[in-house]
């Protein structure tokens, strides 16, 4: 087969093992670790997941070396710095990451700086936890890059961890999520495989979300969107994002927008963009969401109280719209549609005005 045959692929999802049941944080975690044969291990986590972690820790017993509850969002390079040093202090021999994004991307700097494994046990739907993507952030920009040693090893998803996820949050971290999964569906490099868990994830979450905005503490609607998280994150491993990605990596990264909101606003608008250049994706997304809209429909799904509704709310200044267009024209490596400075600034005016997506 050659490269040009439109059959052709290759597919790589990463050797992770992943356990999904309510309770696995405190079960499964140590049942992790004794597989791996991990002896001494550093909890990583942020302020406000600290007690969850100490309860791992707790569930680690005499195989805990501490708790590190440094995380911060984007991974400042002087706290993943803290947390090697405390790794080497603490002579662990591997970590558990124990929260949303930021904690699994602080556990993913340690193991690129040191080499040692880790396990997962995610608070988000973020979806770090499958992929081996890392990213630090230095004088207001964040290097990203992928290197299988960041992998974790375990992932342990208890969606009695997500209970506590603010619903505003839970909708925009299922976007975020599902943000992967409609890249994935339209990465030059998406195996059949990839297109599979990217279509399904997608169809998981966005039946998952209305459930827990009805139903915060129902543990059914958490597990299925820990099931939807899995399947969106492991597309977003085994694909190359495209010009949705790169958006939401400046706008975070050089003007401090908060991650998953950042991504909700502005999906629907690249989705509108990008579709008329990728019609098999745009039908797999459609069917997904049981829509013949699916930018309207990825706007829709998140409105609900406390969750923003632009990104003009979130802080950006209008000034700074042709400025993220330029930063971001030119350096997206892979999109369906070429990326103008024109419709890079249509994308960020909509979502900056919080207007509905034009087709
Ligand atoms: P986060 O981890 O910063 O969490 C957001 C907020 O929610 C924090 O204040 C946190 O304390 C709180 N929180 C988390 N879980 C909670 C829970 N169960 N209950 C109550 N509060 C909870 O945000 P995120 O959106 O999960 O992750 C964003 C970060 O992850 C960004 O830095 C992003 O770049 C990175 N990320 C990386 C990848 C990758 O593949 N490398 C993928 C997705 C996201």
């Amino acid at each position: 087969m050659k490269d040009s045959d439109p059959l052709a692929f290759t597919h790589d999802f990463p050797p992770v093992r992943t356990v999904l049941r309510p309770g696995a944080a405190l079960t499964a975690t140590p049942e992790e670790a004794r597989r791996l044969g991990l002896r001494r291990l550093l909890v990583l986590c942020g302020a406000r997941g600290a007690d969850t972690a100490r309860a791992v820790a707790d569930a680690l017993g005499e195989h805990c070396a501490g708790v590190h509850a440094e995380a911060r969002m984007h991974v400042p390079v002087e706290v993943a710095d803290r947390a090697v040093e405390a790794v080497r202090a603490a002579g662990a021999d591997g970590c558990v990451a124990v929260g949303g994004g930021s904690a699994i991307g602080l556990g993913k700097a340690v193991a690129l700086r040191t080499g040692l494994p880790l396990i997962a046990v995610p608070s988000t739907y973020s979806g770090s936890e499958m992929t081996s993507v890392w990213g630090l952030t230095q004088h207001g920009a964040k290097r990203t890059g992928r290197d299988p040693v960041v992998q974790p090893r375990s992932v342990v998803y208890d969606p009695e961890l997500t209970l506590s996820l603010p619903v505003p949050l839970s909708l925009t971290s299922g976007v975020n999520a599902i943000a992967h999964a409609v890249e994935a569906l339209y990465a030059p490099d998406a195996s059949p495989l990839t297109k599979l868990t990217a279509e399904e994830g997608v169809r998981v979450m966005a039946r998952a979300l209305p459930e827990v905005a009805a139903d915060p503490g129902s543990l059914p609607a958490r597990s299925r969107a820990l099931h939807g998280a899995w399947l969106c994150g492991l597309s977003l491993g085994a694909a190359t994002m495209g010009l949705h990605h790169k958006l939401c990596h400046v706008l975070g990264g050089s003007y401090g927008l908060p991650h998953a909101e950042t991504h909700t606003l502005v999906l629907p608008h690249v989705l509108a963009y990008n579709a008329p250049a990728a019609p098999e994706a745009a039908a797999a997304i459609a069917r997904a969401l049981n829509t013949d809209d699916a930018p309207r429909a990825l706007w829709e799904l998140p409105r609900a109280p406390g969750v923003p509704r632009s990104l003009a709310e979130l802080g950006l200044a209008e000034a700074d719209l042709a400025r993220a267009a330029d930063q971001v024209t030119g350096e997206v490596s892979a999109n369906p549609r070429t990326v103008t400075a024109e419709g890079v600034l249509g994308i960020l005016r909509g979502a900056y005005e919080g207007a509905a997506p034009v087709p």
